[in-house]
């Protein structure tokens, strides 16, 4: 187990608790602003500005907020440029409603002039309007396999596993699948690192077939043209999916898990049921809770 200090403040702080949003909340110890837990994770933010990570991912979290504290490391790939290279991206994650989608691309030589021509390499910038515009052209060119899993499965799942438990099992599942369309001619695999490489793995313990020798990078969207394409398709297939639910419900969805989303959940809720509500959002976010205590 590790344990890292670092100093933050006070905004870092602020902003380091909304990046954390989905961890759970422990009971704030003395002298402490918050303290969450991740799955290999603990984080406690004391008055002083200090902040304590403890755990087998202190690592990857406290890397997390350093390279977001130097912009000039984002851009910086660790690892050589080779092709053909194949990354994946999830989408939906941090959305009361909508489903989780993993994508995993492949990326030749011969697509870069494409992918520089579409600016491929903003894609954390692109507005939904240019995702739509852009991903059927990538389809078109790129070999690649996306996952998408619906609400309903969602929080049927995550009675067992956790997300990132579930996201592991997609990205592991959407390789496998790129494997098969590649004929087994993948060499470079780069996921944008969502958790650290050992938990990625402990995850997978149980799963057929893993698939290895993958390296593991956070902001890996902005460095890898893979791993980017990987992100817009993976939007693309979110946005379809929640125009699809929005039109099924005539219900316009929004995005986040904001306030507004509480009260977008209220009067789903009000004009549907709490059993359809299941199957639309993903049901253990706080948002249902202040759903509920809205509607009191
Ligand atoms: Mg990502």
């Amino acid at each position: 187990m590790s344990v890292h200090t670092i100093t933050l403040s006070t905004t870092k702080i602020m902003a380091l608790k909304k990046k954390l949003s989905t961890a759970s909340v422990c009971k704030t110890p003395p002298y402490a602003v918050f303290q969450v837990k991740t799955s290999d994770c603990t984080i406690t933010a004391y008055e002083s500005g200090k902040v304590v990570f403890q755990g087998e991912g202190a690592d990857f979290y406290v890397q997390g907020v350093s390279s977001s504290e130097s912009k000039a490391n984002i851009q910086q790939p660790k690892m050589p440029l080779t092709y053909p290279q194949h990354g994946s991206d999830e989408v939906g994650t941090g959305d009361y409603f909508g489903p989780i989608v993993v994508c995993a691309c492949r990326v030749e030589e011969k697509d870069i002039p494409l992918l520089q021509s579409l600016k491929i390499q903003d894609s954390k910038q692109t507005t939904d309007d240019t995702i739509v515009a852009i991903a059927p052209i990538l389809m078109d060119h790129l070999t690649h396999s996306f996952l998408l899993l619906d609400n309903a499965k969602y929080n049927e799942v995550h009675q067992v596993d956790n997300m990132n438990a579930i996201k592991a099992k997609l990205h592991n599942q959407a390789f496998i699948h790129l494997k098969e369309k590649v004929n087994n001619d993948m060499d470079t695999i780069i996921i944008d690192q969502f958790t650290p490489e050992k938990s990625y793995y402990q995850y997978l313990q149980k799963e057929k077939e893993v698939i290895k020798g993958i390296h593991f990078e956070t902001k890996a969207e902005n460095k890898y043209l893979s791993v980017a394409c990987a992100s817009i398709i993976a939007r693309y297939a979110f946005i379809k999916a929640i125009e699809q639910m929005s039109k099924a419900y005539s219900f316009p969805f929004p995005k986040g898990a904001g306030a507004h989303v509480d009260e977008a959940a209220v009067r789903f809720v009000s004009v549907h049921s709490e059993q359809e509500l299941w199957k639309v959002c993903k049901y253990h976010f706080k948002n249902t809770e202040k759903m509920k205590a809205l509607m009191l």
